[in-house]
Formats: structure tokens, sequence, C-alpha cells
């Protein structure tokens, strides 16, 4: 109850009773209007107290119900038509009124003196924000304001350990699974998340959670993040330097940034590595695999896994829709049986590292939705897994002395890993190159 009752909070007014669309007018007690001597008295709508004259606005919750809109939900509550047009167009001229969804939360302050008037409609669009439309002092016309409540960042720290999956790994220390997919963003281009996580990995992070009245909003950004995959462990330092988002970096400075991440899918699973000789489900012989196939449902999106121009883009029967990327270096990749193309790609169009360039789907010789994803040095098929490859830029000297600062500073906000565990987990692939399910599900 009380969970619920904090989502209904609205702004500085107070939500009395459930916050689902309702009829109910209560007081907000805790504004008594100006010049009223009897803060606190319980008045209600229908209270036959003694009138003291200066009767308090009485403010209802309510809820947009689903299949309705704002202006329905108005009407419902009594409002007429001239008066909801009236308040919606001066809404308008500060926020695209069309695009309030339902479950969204307002309130009503009514005129006391008459039952169906309202005097002011203050709606949260956001965590953060609501959108108030009243009556200005005249009477005469309806203005609308945004305001927009101060966000606190405080720190929270998570740590976990991999039993049998990553995502798993955050439900069982209560971790909000969205940071997990934060975390796999940072080593994006350390770890192989759907196929590299291994049984007794390990993790642990600092992250800035946002907080309005209190109360948890959202996620800031991960300030400090280490994961040890299979031994080797990865550490991750924000450094807002570059851009809004900012970037990691190693505690030397090095960039956490390579020239390829190293999966073209955030999740999914192998279901087949490369190899020189695998029997083909379709062809039915033995045929060597010239990539890797990643099986995920069909519109999952697929990366670029690195900066670099299109060189092919189109359908053929055996490879169904199929994009070609050049990179620099003598690299190119290629993604195969795609559902289709980001739109705007063809020929010739750059990309960035991480940018969606289409979606898995089964098109050509395909017997199920997966990407096949290849890998050239030079024209000829590599295994990325067993290559090195150049980083970005590290930190530069005139920022090194701040940097290496901040990254002491901010380690030191890391828990502590957990107790050694008794008996060690055996170290095991758990996906091997054709695992029975998901790691990051
Ligand atoms: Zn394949």
């Amino acid at each position: 109850m009380f969970k619920l009752h904090s989502l209904c909070m609205l702004g500085t007014l107070v939500a009395i009773g459930a916050c689902k669309q309702t009829n109910d007018r209560a007081l907000d007690l805790s504004h008594p209007p100006p010049g009223s001597s009897e803060a606190g008295t319980p008045l209600t709508e229908s209270s036959s107290a003694p009138s003291t004259n200066q009767a308090a606005p009485l403010v209802s919750q309510h809820r947009i119900a689903n299949g309705s809109s704002f202006y329905q939900s108005l009407k419902s509550e009594g409002i007429n038509s001239q008066t909801i047009l009236a308040l919606v167009k001066s809404a308008e001229k500060i926020f695209p009124v069309k695009e309030i969804e339902a479950g969204t939360a307002y309130s009503i302050t009514w005129n006391p003196e008459e039952s169906v008037s309202p005097r002011k409609v203050e709606l949260k669009y956001a965590a953060d924000s609501s959108l108030v439309i009243e009556k200005s002092e005249t009477d005469l016309e309806w203005t609308a304001s945004k305001t927009t409540l101060p966000v606190t960042l405080i720190r929270k720290t998570f740590r976990g350990v991999v039993g049998t999956t990553l995502w798993e790994s955050a439900e069982i220390v209560g971790m909000d699974p969205v940071l997990i997919t934060s975390l796999a963003e940072v080593f994006a281009w350390q770890v192989d998340f759907n196929r590299a996580v291994k049984r007794g990995d390990r993790w642990r992070l600092t992250v800035e959670q946002k907080l309005v009245a209190d109360q948890p909003i959202g996620w800031g950004n991960i300030l400090v993040a280490e994961y040890e995959n299979d031994g080797q462990l990865h550490t991750g330092i924000r450094f807002p330097q570059e851009g809004a988002h900012g970037s990691y970096y190693m505690p030397n400075g090095q960039s956490l940034k390579r020239m390829f991440l190293k999966s073209p899918i955030k999740f999914g699973r192998i279901t087949s590595g490369f190899s020189q000789n695998r029997f083909h489900p379709i062809l039915k012989t033995n045929r060597p695999h010239n990539g890797v196939d990643y099986g995920a449902p069909t519109g999952t999106p697929v990366m670029a896994v690195g900066k670099g121009e299109v060189i092919s883009i189109g359908y053929t029967p055996a490879n169904g829709n199929m994009i070609k990327l050049r990179h620099g270096g003598g690299y190119q990749t290629a993604y195969v049986h795609l559902h289709n193309f980001a739109s705007g790609l063809h020929l010739g169009s750059n990309v960035e590292q991480g940018q969606i360039i289409g979606a898995v789907g089964s098109t050509g010789m395909a017997t199920g939705p997966h990407l096949h994803f290849a890998f050239y040095t030079n024209g000829v098929y590599a295994d990325p897994m067993g290559l090195k490859f150049p980083s970005a830029e590290p930190i530069g000297t005139s920022d090194l002395n701040q940097f290496k600062q901040l990254a002491s500073n901010v380690l030191q906000t890391l828990p502590a890993w957990q107790m050694a565990q008794q008996e060690p987990v055996k170290a095991s692939t758990l996906d091997g190159e054709n695992p029975s399910r998901p790691l990051m599900h």
C-alpha cells in the first residue's frame, strides 16, 4: 500500500485514498488556503461541519484509464466540454496534450463553490515533471506551466557472482536487471556476454540512483564497475569528459573502447561457433562454418561492431538480407539472414560502432531466426575471438592527473568482493557452442 501510495504523490499534493481513477474527493490538508485558520480540520465535500466561509479547495486524484484520453478522463469527472477545451488549449501551448498516455496520474483542484468546476489541474507526465493548468486570478483564462522537481543523485553499490546466468546473478542480489545491461555495455569491448560468461565470474559496481522527493525514479551512470571473467579482471571508470555519456577507462587511463565490439547483438546465444568443418543443417553436408551464429528472436537489433562503410547491402537466396561493412585496417564484417535493414542505410553509408544496422531474421537459407556474423581480415574469413585489436585513445596527458584522482576515489566506493566460497565453483563454460539457454535471460 505504501508503495502504491507513494507512486501516486503528485508534486506537493497529498494523495489520499486509492489512486486509480476515482471520483472520491479529498482535501489537500497540506496546503490550507490563504487566510484559513482551520488548517487540518477534517472537512470533506459532503461534510456538514459548520461553514467557515473560507472553504478549502478540494483536491481529487485520478489516473487516465486504459483506452481513455486526458479529455475523456476529465469529461468523466463531470467537467463540461467547454472548460476542458479551454484548459487543453492553454496546455497545448507548452505541452503536446495528445501524447499524454493512459495511466498518467493527475489531480484536480475543485472550485469549492461549484462541485464540477475545476480551478487547477496538475498532471504528472514524468517522474520529476508536472504540467499545471490553472485558472488565472481573474478567473477568465487558463494558463499552463511546467514544474520540475529537483532530482537528487545518490550512490548505490551492488555485487554478484555468476551461478547459472549473468541475469540471475543480478536478480539474486536484488539489483535491477537493467543495470546488468549497462554493465555489459561498459565491457562490450572486453567480454562477449553471449558466450564468454562463466560460472564463478563476479562483478561489482557503483551506480547513481535518481531520487525525486526521496523516491527512486531511475538510474544515472555507472561510475565504476569491475567484471572478473574467467579469472581476468576488467575495470571500468567513467570519466565524463567527452559528450554527454562519458567514456570508461582502465585505472591507468587506457580506454576500454576497442576497434570492434565483442558481439553484434546484446542478447542472444551462440548456437554455432567458427569452425573448419561443420554439418550444414540445410545442405546436409560437412563444410566450414565461416562465422558465428547468434540465436536470437526475430527483430533483435543488430549492431555494427565497428565504425565502417556499407560495401554490400541486399538480398540473395543463400544469405537472405545481408549487410557487409568495410572497416579500417583491412577488416570487413558481414551480417547475414537479417529480417530487415535499418532505414536509410544504403551502399556507401557510413555507420558508427554500435549503430543498429538491422534486425535478426531468418531470410535466405536459415532454419530459424539467427544472425550469422562473419569477420574477414584482408578478405579472408577469421575468427574475431582470436584477434587483438587496437584500442581507442587513452586519457590525454593533460587530464591524466585529474582522472587518476577520480579513479582512486571512485574505486574506493566499490563494495568488497563477496567472501570466497567454501568450495570454489569450477570455472566451466556455461554455453559452450550449443548452450541450452541464453545467458542474458
Ligand atoms: Zn552461420
